[in-house]
C-alpha cells in the first residue's frame, strides 16, 4: 500500500469520526438557536450529514476497507468551543450570532479535510471517490454560505439589543455580493 494511500485512509478516518460528533452537536444547536431560520438551516444540516456518513462508508467500500473511526480531536475542540458559546449566550440576542460563528468554523474544518480527501482521491484514480467526496465538499460550502447570509442579519439583531425588524435588518445593511450570488442560485431563504 502506497504512503498516500494509507495517508487517505486515516484522513478518511478523522472525518468519519468528525461527522459522527457532529451528529450529536447539530441537534444541541438547533435548540439553542432562536431565529427560525438558523434552526431550520442546523436541522436540515444534520440529514445532510447523516448521508455524509452514509457516503463515507461508500468511500471506504471503494477502497476495499471497513469503515472506521478515528477520533478526531479538531472536531471535539471546536463542538467543545461551540457549548461554550451556547452556555455564555443562552437566551441572549447574541446567541444565534455566535452559534453561526461557531458552525462556520466547523464547516471550514469540513471544507478543507473533504478538499484534501478529494485531490488524494484523483491522484489516487479513484474517479467515484472523489466524486462521493466532490458532492459533499459542494454541500459543506453551501451550507457556510447560507450561514453567511444568516450572520447578517443575526449580527443586525445583535446590535439593535434584539428588537430588529427584518425591513430594519434590509435596510441597515447591503446585502453582500455573496449574498446575490446566493439568491440568484436560489440557494437562499431570503425574499
Ligand atoms: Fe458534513
Ligand atoms: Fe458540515
Amino acid at each position: 500500500m502506497s504512503d498516500l494511500n494509507e495517508l487517505f485512509l486515516n484522513e478518511l478516518a478523522d472525518v468519519y469520526s468528525a461527522e459522527k460528533q457532529l451528529t450529536k452537536a447539530l441537534p444541541k444547536m438547533a435548540k439553542a438557536a432562536s431565529s427560525d431560520e438558523l434552526r431550520e438551516a442546523f436541522e436540515e444540516h444534520l440529514s445532510q450529514t447523516e448521508e455524509h456518513i452514509s457516503r463515507l462508508e461508500r468511500v471506504f467500500e471503494e477502497f476495499g476497507k471497513p469503515a472506521k473511526a478515528k477520533t478526531c480531536k479538531a472536531m471535539q475542540g471546536l463542538i467543545e468551543e461551540g457549548e461554550d458559546v451556547i452556555k455564555e449566550y443562552k437566551g441572549e440576542p447574541a446567541c444565534d450570532a455566535a452559534l453561526i460563528c461557531a458552525a462556520q468554523k466547523v464547516e471550514h474544518y469540513e471544507i478543507a479535510s473533504y478538499g484534501t480527501l478529494k485531490t488524494w482521491a484523483e491522484v489516487l484514480e479513484q474517479s467515484e471517490a472523489a466524486d462521493l467526496l466532490n458532492e459533499t465538499l459542494e454541500e459543506e460550502k453551501e451550507t457556510d454560505e447560507r450561514l453567511t447570509e444568516l450572520a447578517e442579519s443575526a449580527s443586525n439583531l445583535e446590535a439593535e439589543g434584539g428588537e430588529s425588524e427584518d425591513e430594519e435588518d434590509m435596510a441597515a445593511q447591503p446585502r453582500s455580493k455573496r449574498a446575490q450570488t446566493a439568491q440568484t442560485a436560489g440557494s437562499s431563504r431570503k425574499r
